[in-house]
């Protein structure tokens, strides 16, 4: 909307971005922001969910998810996410395509920019942004992202069917993606800065037992080489200070996750590590009215079911907060 203003006698011409009003807002569409539509929908909040770069979330980016109630033959992570959304919907929730970009907590309603042209008034809001891959800030690795550096085994695995891959990192999710890659690719080459992964045992007894999988101790990254694609890694052995080169055709980063919540950074109370702190056995936030879920607020647990169900606290937070104020 385009507004003349007239103060003081000199015309301004300010462009006034749109604004709409909505009664629960979520922000995010992994399994804690979709089961926080299912339950607000149903508490006849009509929440507005925005999905942000990632429909569907992380695990859009694996394959078989085996651990979650209710799938005893397992079922694949898109589609469970598509099954989310679809719930979501038939419940009422209006799932939009849109990026948080600005937030203003300050007063009521809470005000949250999309795509940086249109605002939402909101009476509550809740954060459901997850988590994002973190990098090993090599400028090789930047220069040959997407040309062989990938941080998602599971989107780019295939393109290296049947050749020599590495992948560095020592959590459950490094030892997740270097099985699958296993799967496909002929030999992969796991890198560990220490002496031992932080993996759980069940993880780390699959990669140990996969044969393809060669896992190179006590390992850093020196550099990815390549001009246009990546042909090969320099390592360093930290013990021994011997450099080597494994020739691979792709780099995949698995080193772990940041939590997406730049937006609140000094609004809202979080950790050293932007980890969002929820109040012990709620989904509230340090202000009253927002609430977060999922893992932007759980450094400890990260799956698919803690987040759901920290969804599901926050409609259910969310409906007695606006409960209380007469909404
Ligand atoms: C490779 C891999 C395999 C996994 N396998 C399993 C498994 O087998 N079982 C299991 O239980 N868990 C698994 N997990 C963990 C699981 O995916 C996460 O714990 C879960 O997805 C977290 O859900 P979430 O809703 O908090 O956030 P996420 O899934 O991270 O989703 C965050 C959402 O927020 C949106 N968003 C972010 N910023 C904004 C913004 N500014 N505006 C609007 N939207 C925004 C994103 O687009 C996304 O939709 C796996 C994770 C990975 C990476």
């Amino acid at each position: 909307m385009h507004f003349f203003h007239i103060f003081a006698g000199i015309t301004t011409y300010r462009i006034m971005a749109e604004t709409e009003k909505v009664h629960c807002l979520i922000v995010g569409s992994g399994p804690a922001g979709y089961t926080a539509a299912i339950y607000a929908s149903r508490a006849g909040l009509n929440p507005v969910l925005y999905q942000g770069l990632q429909p569907g979330g992380q695990l859009t980016i694996t394959t078989e998810v085996e651990n979650y109630p209710g799938y005893p033959d397992g079922i694949m992570g898109p589609q469970m996410m598509i099954d989310f959304e679809k719930q979501a919907q038939r419940m009422g929730a209006d799932i939009r395509w849109g990026l948080a970009t600005k937030v203003d907590l300050s007063q009521r309603p809470f005000k949250v920019e999309i795509d940086e042209e249109k605002w939402i008034e909101t009476d509550a809001l809740i954060i459901a942004t997850g988590a994002s891959a973190k990098w090993l800030g090599l400028p090789s690795e930047q220069r040959l992202n997407g040309h062989g550096v990938s941080a998602c085994a599971v989107c780019d695995g295939f393109f290296f069917k049947g050749q020599d891959v590495a992948i560095v990192g020592a959590g459950d999710t490094a030892c997740e993606e270097a099985l699958y890659l296993s799967k496909i690719c002929s030999n992969v080459h796991m890198l560990i800065r220490r002496d031992e992964m932080r993996a759980s045992k069940v993880m780390q007894d699959r990669v140990l037992k996969t044969a393809n999988i060669n896992v190179h101790w006590n390992t850093d990254t020196v550099e990815v080489l390549g001009e246009n694609k990546v042909d090969g890694i320099k390592v360093l052995n930290n013990k021994t200070n011997e450099e080597s080169i494994i020739p691979v055709k792709a780099f995949f980063v698995a080193i772990g996750h940041e939590p997406n919540s730049v937006l609140f950074k000094g609004i809202l109370d979080m950790d050293e590590a932007g980890y969002l702190i929820t109040k012990a056995g709620s989904s509230k936030t340090n202000i009253e009215g927002v609430f977060a879920c999922g893992d932007v607020q759980d450094k400890i647990y990260r799956q698919a079911v803690t987040a759901a169900g920290s969804g599901c606290m926050a409609a259910l937070d969310a409906e007695r907060y606006l409960g209380a104020l007469g909404h």
